[in-house]
């Protein structure tokens, strides 16, 4: 087995060991080591494998050929690469997409502002306490 805590496991046992199913993997991490799906995918299971980290594409390629890649990074999401606040908030969360918009390239609007606003919040406490640490 390769995932962390047994969730294959805990898969396999569910479906049964010749259930040919699909998986949505969100944050699969590698396509072997600590994967939740890797087994399945072993057994004949399609699936899509999410992860943002760009070096794990060649091998999610190169390992999983019948489980696509979705290159959801943060310039590939739809309207961040014209956000103010990218860096910070790092193309939000992509379950999210999936469950208030049903498409995972889409960053949700209201939790958008949401960010946008933790994010003024935090930079004008940063700039209030480099005043304050100034004025000491
Ligand atoms: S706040 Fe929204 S639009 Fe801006 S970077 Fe984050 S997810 Fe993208």
């Amino acid at each position: 087995m390769h995932s962390q805590y047994d969730e294959e496991k805990i898969i396999i046992d569910r479906f049964g060991p010749d259930h040919k199913g699909s998986y949505l993997d969100i944050g699969a991490g590698g396509p072997i080591d600590q994967s939740n799906t890797y087994a399945c995918y072993q057994r004949g299971w399609r699936g899509l494998a999410v992860e943002p980290q760009a070096n794990m594409v060649a091998e999610f390629r190169r390992v999983r050929p019948r489980a696509p890649w979705l290159d959801n990074r943060l310039y590939a999401r739809k309207g961040c690469m014209e956000c103010w606040a990218r860096y910070l908030c790092g193309g939000g969360c992509r379950m999210d997409s999936l469950l208030h918009l049903a498409e995972i390239h889409q960053p949700c609007p209201w939790e958008c502002e949401f960010k946008r606003l933790l994010c003024r919040v935090a930079l004008w406490i940063d700039r209030e306490l480099k005043h304050w640490e100034a004025a000491q």
